[in-house]
C-alpha cells in the first residue's frame, strides 16, 4: 500500500473532525458534531447543546421524555451555521454525523449549503424528495473503526467533565 492509499481521503477528514466536535455535545442522549467545509477549508464546526446558560442534558425531563428524543438542545448543524456568515456559507458543504432532521435540513437549505454528508442516520429518514426540490444532495461517508475512534474522543470527555 502506497502512502496515497495510507492517507484519509478529505471526505473522511472532515468527518473525523466533524466527530472530534461531537465529543463536546451536551446531550446524553446523543452527541452530533458538524463541520461546514468550503473550498478546502473549515469555515464553522457545532455540536448539539443548550442554549447557553441553561442546564445541561443530564437530569432534565425534556431529553428523550417518553422516547420523544431531545428537546433540550440547539441541534450540531443549527450551532455551525450560527458560527458562520451567509456570505460564506453560500455554495459551502455540510458534514454531519448523523442526517439532519426536518427543521435543520430547511435551515441548511436557506443559508445556501446544497451539499451534506453524513455517517449516521437519524431515527427519522430525510425526505428524499424535499432534498430533490430543495437542489440538494445528501451522501453517506463512511468511517473505519469509528467505535474505536469515539471510544477516545468520548473518554477522554468524561474524564474532564467541564462545561
Ligand atoms: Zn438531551
Ligand atoms: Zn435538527
Amino acid at each position: 500500500m502506497t502512502d496515497d492509499q495510507n492517507r484519509s481521503s478529505w471526505d473522511h477528514y472532515w468527518m473525523i473532525l466533524a466527530y472530534a466536535a461531537s465529543a463536546r455535545a451536551s446531550c446524553e442522549r446523543k452527541r452530533v458534531g458538524a463541520v461546514i467545509v468550503k473550498d478546502g477549508r473549515i469555515i464553522s464546526t457545532g455540536y448539539n447543546g443548550q442554549v447557553a446558560g441553561q442546564p445541561h442534558c443530564p437530569g432534565q425531563h425534556v431529553c428523550n421524555k417518553d422516547g420523544r428524543g431531545c428537546q433540550n438542545t440547539i441541534h450540531a448543524e443549527v450551532n455551525a451555521l450560527f458560527q458562520s456568515s451567509i456570505q460564506e456559507m453560500r455554495g459551502a458543504s455540510i458534514y454531519i454525523t448523523m442526517t439532519p432532521c426536518d427543521k435543520c435540513l430547511d435551515y441548511i437549505a436557506n443559508c445556501g449549503i446544497k451539499t451534506i454528508y453524513y455517517n449516521e442516520e437519524y431515527r427519522i429518514p430525510t425526505s428524499k424528495e424535499k432534498l430533490d426540490s430543495l437542489g440538494m444532495t445528501m451522501t453517506e461517508v463512511k468511517i473505519d473503526g469509528l467505535e474505536t475512534l469515539l471510544h477516545h474522543l468520548y473518554k477522554s470527555k468524561d474524564q474532564n467533565n467541564d462545561s
